[in-house]
């Protein structure tokens, strides 16, 4: 027997929420969905009028909806936003370059400014490239320190004034669940603020902090929004997969695991005496950074010399030889060479 709506109480209800567990028709589950994005949104004021907004667009499923509810939002509350899309090309043959094309179809759907940035012009390395010199265990340390910036610098280039991402609830508490496991207060104490990035970044938020990743599946399924789904063909990061399995089992016994865990990021308090990093601003490059040179450009020089695990691990005391430009000694470059990491 179909089930009726408990919103509507008319029409047959075609899904369960995961969040809630009410049985919803498809336009009370869209309503239901859209209008919690806008609590968000208004609760935490993440915008002003006459703000323009990049979208961080990946062509995945997150950042597909979040454009499109942003649109939404933005026409029906009258937020007087311009929107428009960002995208990071990494150079990933089979992955970056098929999402990117969904980028562009959502441009045409969505009627929205794209702006693309490269890896290979930022930078003059692709991510194939990186992973041919430091293999399979970190890209993913080189790939997350170059988007940020690379999302930074385009929406410089674009002159926008927030950027917003589409990072959901599920997201947000593994995120949690790893700097705690991690002991990494200062990034616990950070990952779960809705804006980040005051103090000389461009700011950025996460309207989909609250939103659970099954609803935004179902969001898009219903909708049926223009999306990419294939998983980054480098895709190893272990420590994050099992966070993610471990929070999917405790949503499996309680669906409010996942807002319960944000809950306890949001409220934790750090002890005063913890230290945490001053901000200050890289000396080569000038991008935000609490070391003399940002992670990117110890990075890149650690690439462009042949010595990728230079950025790994904590080499700060190099730095100095570095902007010296002096020469390492054969023991550090040993150390830093290696290719087991
Ligand atoms: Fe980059 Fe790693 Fe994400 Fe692939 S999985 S896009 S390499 S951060
Ligand atoms: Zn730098």
């Amino acid at each position: 027997m179909p089930v009726v709506c408990s919103s509507c109480e008319k029409k047959n209800a075609v899904l369960k929420r995961p969040k809630t567990g009410f049985s919803l028709c498809k336009d009370c589950f869209f309503w239901a969905f859209e209008e919690e994005v806008h609590q968000t949104i208004s609760s935490a004021r993440l915008f002003t009028a006459g703000e323009t907004v990049g979208i961080g667009a990946s062509g995945g499923k997150d950042s597909t909806v979040l454009a499109h509810v942003m649109k939404v939002l933005n026409e029906r509350y009258g937020y007087g936003l311009d929107l428009m899309l960002l995208s990071v090309d990494e150079g990933i043959t089979g992955y970056r370059d098929d999402s990117l094309e969904t980028v562009k179809r959502n441009q045409q759907q969505y009627d929205l400014p794209l702006k693309i940035v490269s890896y290979q012009e930022l930078y003059g390395w692709t991510m194939d490239a990186i992973v041919k010199q430091v293999g399979l265990k970190n890209n993913c340390t080189f790939c997350g320190v170059f988007r940020r910036q690379a999302l930074d610098r385009a929406a410089m280039m674009l002159k926008v004034d927030k950027i917003c991402t589409g990072h959901n609830a599920d997201d947000v508490a593994e995120t949690v669940l790893m700097n705690f496991l991690r002991g990494d207060i200062a990034r616990l104490r950070r990952c779960t603020a809705i804006t980040t990035g005051s103090e000389g970044a461009i700011p950025r938020c996460k309207p989909l902090k609250y939103a659970y990743e099954k609803e935004i599946v179902l969001y898009a399924y219903f909708k049926k929004l223009d999306y990419f789904s294939t998983e980054c063909v480098y895709s190893p990061n272990a420590y994050r997969g099992h966070a993610r399995a471990f929070l999917k089992d405790l949503e499996s016994i309680r669906p409010s695991s996942i807002v319960d865990i944000i809950h306890s990021g949001e409220n934790l308090s750090v002890k005063e005496d913890v230290k945490m990093p001053v901000q200050g601003i890289c000396v080569r490059c000038g991008y935000i950074s609490s070391q003399k040179l940002c992670k990117a450009c110890v990075l890149l020089e650690g690439l462009n010399r042949g010595l990728p695990k230079l950025g790994i691990g904590k080499h700060h005391k190099l730095h100095h030889k570095l902007l010296a430009q002096e020469p390492l000694t054969e023991k550090e470059e040993k150390k830093l060479k290696a290719v087991d990491f």
